[in-house]
């Protein structure tokens, strides 16, 4: 997607760590019309898969997956992030360890929003080693519900998140991806 590669080449920084730091737009401050724009693509590009919820995950995943479901009409689900839990028997819990903050998560879906049969498509800001994404996969399944999609904003295409989905046989769209951040600066994959 064009305007966001020329937003990014234009606010992103490149943090040590290959981590890229867009806080301009998305995960900070955000910028609406673009959440729009992301919105209106991620329901084009997944327009015939049948899609019947959003399934995202707190809090940067929120902004891009409600904008999609305004689109596609359908309701949109976050999942919530949580250090520690009681057992409880209302929620599907999923255990995600992020690389970016070196912790791990357990991450919840109330049972009352998610159904066999439902057709979901993910949605998250980044996409770097796919445990998110993993994580929220395997919550929909659990709960008996499909994975029509996996549609990502920023795909770091140099770690393995995107090949490990694929392989895995999940079909995943990401609206800007990226080859390296090598010499702090942001190369995209050639398409
Ligand atoms: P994964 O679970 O695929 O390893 O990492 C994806 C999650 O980590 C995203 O939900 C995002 O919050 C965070 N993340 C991973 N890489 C980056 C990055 O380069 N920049 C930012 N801002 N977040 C990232």
């Amino acid at each position: 997607m064009e305007l966001l590669k020329q937003k990014i080449m234009k606010e992103g920084i490149v943090l040590s760590g290959q981590v890229l730091k867009v806080d301009s737009f998305l995960n900070h401050q955000m910028d609406p019309q673009l959440m729009m724009e992301m919105g209106r693509e991620f329901a084009r590009r997944f327009a015939n898969e049948g899609v019947n919820r959003i399934l995202t995950i707190e809090s940067s995943g929120i902004a891009p997956a409600i904008m999609t479901a305004l689109v596609m009409e359908v309701p949109m689900i976050f999942a919530r992030k949580q250090k520690s839990l009681t057992l409880r028997d209302d929620i599907y819990v999923q255990e995600v360890f992020s690389f970016t903050k070196q912790e791990k998560n357990e991450i919840t879906i109330a049972k009352k929003f998610i159904k066999p049969g439902d057709r979901v498509l993910i949605i998250d800001d980044f996409l770097a080693h796919g445990e998110a994404a993993f994580g929220l996969a395997r919550i929909a399944e659990q709960a008996g519900a499909v994975v029509a999609g996996i549609g990502i904003v920023i795909e770091k295409s140099f770690q393995q998140g995107a090949d490990k989905l694929s392989a895995a046989g999940y079909r995943v769209e990401s609206l800007a991806r990226i080859a390296s951040l090598d010499n702090n600066e942001v190369r995209f994959v050639e398409e």
